[in-house]
C-alpha cells in the first residue's frame, strides 16, 4: 500500500513542483521531472540534468572584500539534456496544453523506481491518441538515464513523427531575489564535441573554469512498422527524426542515455561510455525497471517504515526516504546535496545536513552508504586544515560551511564560516558510526586522524578564562543569532569531540600503539595535546540562566528583546526574505532549533526539568523558517511526553515537498527535512538512541494510529520494532543474540523469535 505517488496537475504552478517531486535519480545522476516535449513558451520550468558534485568555480565579487573571505564559489552544473522527446501526429504536435485531455496521470513508482506519464488526448483538429511514458536513472547502472515512450492512435492519425534530441547547450537556473538561489553565473558549460555515429550520438561539454567534462552518449530505437529515419547534427544538438506510418499497433520508442564525467572517469569518457552503451542496449526497457525493482526490495526491506492509520503520512515518509537514497553519494567524490539532485537551489553544495540529519538514516539502515559519507569528509580534510590555517588556527581543521569539494563556499560569513559547529557535527557522526558499527578498522584508519584534528580546532578556538573553557565570535545552527560568544551548541558538541578525542587517543594508546604512532607521527602530536582535549573539554563552558532554569543559547541571547511574532504579519515570513539580518540578529528570535537541537544529541547529564523548560522557552521564540527545525521540535516532544506536539510538528516534516509548506519546493526538495522525518519517527517516536552503554528504546505511539514498524541495523544485526498500543514487539531478524534496553529494561533478543514487551 501507499508506494505510488500519483500526480494530475498540469498548470505551471505544479508542473515547477512536480519537476521537483517526480525528480529521478540515483546518487551519481539526477534528472528533474520535466515534460519531455516542453511547456509553452509562456511557462517556466526549470529543466535540469545533474551530476553529484559536477561543478564550476566563479569568482565571488564582493564591494568590500576583507581577509580570508572564500574567492570562488563553487555551483553544480545542469549537463547536457538529452530528456527531448517530441511527437507530431501529421501536422499537429503533441501538447497537453492543446486540445482535449481525456486523462493525464503522472506516478511515481516507490517500490519499483521508476517514474511514468500516462496521457489520453484529444488534438485541437480532432486527433486522438494515448501516449505512456516511462524513464528510469538506473541504480545499477548508475551512468544510464533511460525513457521510453509508446504512443497508440487511436482515431484520425495517418503519420507519427518522433523527434529525439540531444542538447548540449544547456545553463543553470538563477533568481535574483532568493538568497537560497544562485543569482548570476547561469551558463557554465561549453559545447566541445558533437558527435554522430551509427550506433550512437555523443556530446561533450566543458566547464570553463575547473576544466571538467561531461559526456553523454545516447541512441535510441523504435519498433514500428517501417520507420523511415533521418539526423541532424548542429553546433550543440543532434536530433533524430522517425517518421511511421500509424498501423494500428502501439508505436515503441526508447532512448537510452550514458552520462560520464572526468571527475570519476578521467579522461577517458568514451572509452568508459561506449561499453555502457553497449551493455544496456541488450537489455529491453522492461528489464531494467525489474532489475531496479530488485535493488528497491533490498533498500526497502532494510529502511521501510510503516505506518498504519494514516496513509498520507505513510506516503511522506516512504516519499522522503526514497528522494534520500536517489540523492546520497554512492562514490568518493559526493555526499548529500542540501537539496539532494532534485534541483539548483544552495547550488549542489554539501552543509551540516548530511550529518545531523540524513547520515542518521542511513547509518542505521545501510551502513555501507553511511560510511561513505564519512569517507568524503575524509576525503577533503585537507581543504579543512587549510582552512583553518586561513582562519588564524596554528593547527587542527576547520570544515567548510558549504562546499562541493572542499574549499569553504559560503559568501556571507557570520552565517557561513562562523558556524564553526559543522566540524564537531562530523566528529559527532564519526562517533556514531563507530558506536553502531564498532568498525575498530575505520576507528585506526579515519576516525582518529578526524577526531585528533577537529579537537585541535577547539583548543585553538577557545581559551581559558576563570577556570572555564569558553568559545567565542561563533554561529550555532540558528542563523537569525550570528557570531556570539558562548553558543550552547557549539560548546556542547565541542565538548563532545574533545572528550572523545582523547578517548581515541588512550583507546590507540591501549589496543594498537603502532597505529597511534604513526597518526601522531603524521599529525605532530603530542601526548600533551591529548591531555588538554580532556581539560578543555572537562571545564567546557555551558550557559545556564539560573531563574529560567534553561541552558542559554548563548552569552548575550536571553538579554535581547524578544521578537513580537505574534504581530508579524503571515507574508514577512520566512524573516530572512523580508529583515536585514542585522535586525534579527538583535532579537530573541530563531530560525531553527539550536539549543533544543542539543538537548536531542547530547541529553546525558542533563536534567529532564531543563530539557522541559529550554524546549517550552524557544518553541515560543522559533519561526521554523529553516525546515531543519520541525523535525527537531517534534523529537524532542516525544522525548518529553508533548505528544500533540511531536505529532503536529512530525506532519509538518513528513509532507512538506510533496504539501510544498515552505512554498519554494520548485527549487529542490528539503533533504535534510527529509531525514528529520524518519528521525522524528526513530529517535522521537520510538524513543531511540545509540549510546556507548548500548541501544536504547522508549516507544510511543501516536493516538492517531493504530501502529508502526520499521527495520534498523545496530552492531552487524537486523531488528524489527513493532509498535502498537498496548504492546511494543522486537524481532531480531539477522545476527546474533543481543541485549537492548526497552524503557530502562536489559531485553535479550534472540534470533527469529519476537520478543513482546509493553
Ligand atoms: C539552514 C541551515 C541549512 C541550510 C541548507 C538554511 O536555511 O538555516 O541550517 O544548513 O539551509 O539546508
Amino acid at each position: 500500500m501507499v508506494w505510488k505517488l500519483t500526480k494530475n496537475e498540469v498548470d505551471n504552478h505544479n508542473l515547477l513542483l512536480d519537476e521537483s517531486i517526480l525528480s529521478l535519480g540515483n546518487g551519481y545522476l539526477g534528472v528533474r521531472g520535466n515534460f519531455e516535449e516542453g511547456y509553452p513558451e509562456t511557462f517556466s520550468s526549470i529543466r535540469g540534468t545533474y551530476i553529484n558534485a559536477f561543478h564550476d568555480e566563479t569568482e565571488i565579487t564582493y564591494g568590500e572584500k576583507l581577509y580570508g573571505y572564500p574567492v570562488m564559489q563553487q555551483k553544480i552544473l545542469n549537463v547536457i539534456d538529452s530528456q527531448g522527446i517530441e511527437i507530431y501526429f501529421d501536422d499537429e504536435k503533441f501538447s497537453v496544453f492543446e486540445g482535449e485531455l481525456f486523462h493525464f496521470e503522472r506516478n511515481l513508482h516507490m517500490d519499483q523506481g521508476f517514474a511514468e506519464r500516462i496521457v489520453h488526448w484529444k488534438s485541437p483538429k480532432g486527433r486522438e491518441a494515448k501516449l505512456h511514458f516511462k524513464r528510469i536513472v538506473s541504480f545499477i547502472t548508475r551512468e544510464l538515464f533511460a525513457q521510453e515512450v509508446t504512443i497508440e492512435a487511436i482515431q484520425g492519425i495517418q503519420e507519427v513523427k518522433i523527434v529525439s534530441s540531444l542538447e548540449g547547450e544547456v545553463t543553470n537556473f538563477v533568481d535574483l531575489n532568493d538568497p537560497r538561489v544562485a543569482s548570476g553565473h547561469a551558463k557554465r558549460l561549453d559545447v566541445i564535441e558533437v558527435r554522430s555515429e551509427d550506433a550512437y550520438n555523443l556530446i561533450k561539454d566543458l566547464t570553463y573554469v575547473t576544466e571538467l567534462e561531461v559526456a553523454c552518449i545516447s541512441s535510441s530505437h523504435i519498433e514500428a512498422v517501417d520507420p523511415h529515419y533521418s539526423k541532424t547534427v548542429g553546433k550543440s544538438r543532434i536530433e533524430e527524426v522517425y517518421v511511421c506510418a500509424s498501423s494500428g499497433e502501439p508505436i515503441r520508442f526508447t532512448k537510452y542515455n550514458i552520462y560520464t564525467d572526468s571527475l570519476r572517469h578521467g579522461d577517458e569518457l568514451v572509452e568508459v561510455a561506449l561499453p555502457l552503451h553497449e551493455k544496456v542496449k541488450l537489455q529491453a526497457f522492461d528489464d531494467l525497471v525489474a532489475e531496479q525493482g530488485m535493488y528497491m526490495a533490498r533498500f526497502w526491506k532494510n529502511s521501510d517504515v510503516v505506518i498504519e492509520g494514516d496513509e498520507k503520512l505513510q506516503e511522506g515518509i516512504r516519499f522522503n526516504l526514497y528522494q534520500l537514497l536517489q540523492s546520497v553519494g554512492k562514490d568518493p567524490y559526493s555526499n548529500i546535496a542540501a537539496k539532494g539532485l532534485s534541483g539548483e537551489g544552495y547550488e549542489g553544495h554539501y552543509f551540516w545536513d548530511t550529518e545531523i540529519f540524513m547520515f542518521p538514516v542511513f547509518l542505521m539502515t545501510n551502513p555501507e552508504i553511511a560510511k561513505n559519507l564519512l569517507l568524503h569528509r575524509y576525503s577533503i580534510l585537507d581543504s579543512a586544515r587549510a582552512r583553518a590555517k586561513v582562519m588564524g588556527h596554528e593547527k587542527g581543521a576547520l570544515f567548510p560551511w558549504r562546499t562541493i569539494n572542499g574549499p569553504e563556499s559560503s559568501a556571507f560569513f557570520p552565517a557561513g564560516t562562523a558556524q564553526y559547529h559543522i566540524s564537531a557535527d562530523i566528529a559527532y557522526s564519526y562517533i556514531q558510526y563507530y558506536l553502531v558499527t564498532k568498525d575498530e578498522e575505520f576507528l585506526q584508519d579515519y576516525m582518529a586522524e578526524m577526531l585528533f584534528e577537529t579537537a585541535r580546532l577547539w583548543v585553538d578556538t577557545g581559551h581559558f578564562h576563570n577556570n572555564q573553557f569558553k568559545i567565542d565570535s561563533v554561529t550555532g545552527p540558528d542563523e537569525y543569532t550570528c557570531v556570539v560568544n558562548n553558543n550552547y551548541y557549539t560548546n556542547k558538541m565541542a565538548q563532545h569531540n574533545l572528550l572523545w578525542a582523547e578517548k581515541v587517543y588512550r583507546l590507540l594508546e591501549e589496543k594498537a600503539p603502532s597505529r597511534l604512532e604513526e597518526v601522531a607521527e603524521k599529525l605532530e602530536l603530542t601526548e600533551e595535546e591529548a591531555e588538554k582535549w580532556k581539560e578543555a573539554g572537562g571545564k567546557m563552558y555551558l550557559p545556564y540562566h539560573e531563574e529560567l532554569k534553561i541552558h542559554a543559547q548563548d552569552d548575550s541571547f536571553l538579554q535581547k528583546s524578544r521578537w513580537d511574532l505574534e504581530k508579524t504579519p503571515a507574508d514577512k515570513f520566512p524573516l530572512l526574505l523580508h529583515y536585514h539580518p542585522l535586525t534579527l540578529y538583535r532579537y530573541q528570535v530563531c530560525k531553527q532549533a539550536d539549543t533544543v537541537l542539543a538537548h536531542f544529541l547530547l541529553e546525558d547529564d542533563v536534567d529532564e526539568e531543563t530539557l522541559k523548560n529550554s524546549y517550552d522557552y524557544y518553541e515560543e521564540i522559533t519561526t521554523h523558517d529553516s525546515s531543519l527545525s520541525y523535525s527537531v521540535f517534534s523529537i524532542m516532544a516525544s522525548k518529553l511526553g508533548y505528544q500533540k506536539r511531536a505529532y503536529d510538528y512530525f506532519r509538518e516534516t513528513a509532507r512538506l515537498d510533496l504539501d510544498n509548506t515552505h512554498g519554494n519546493t520548485k527549487d529542490g526538495l528539503h533533504m535534510a527535512n527529509m531525514g528529520g522525518t524518519w528521525l522524528a519517527i526513530v529517535y522521537g517516536f520510538a524513543g531511540l538512541r545509540v549510546k556507548e552503554t548500548g541501544l536504547y528504546l522508549n516507544p510511543m505511539l501516536p493516538e492517531q494510529w493504530q501502529s508502526f514498524h520499521f527495520h534498523f541495523q545496530y552492531l552487524g544485526r537486523l531488528i524489527n520494532i513493532h509498535i502498537e498500543k498496548d504492546a511494543v514487539s522486537y524481532e531480531l531478524l539477522e545476527g546474533d543474540e543481543l541485549t537492548i534496553w526497552h524503557r530502562g529494561e536489559a531485553v535479550a533478543l534472540k534470533q527469529n523469535r519476537r520478543l513482546q514487551v509493553r
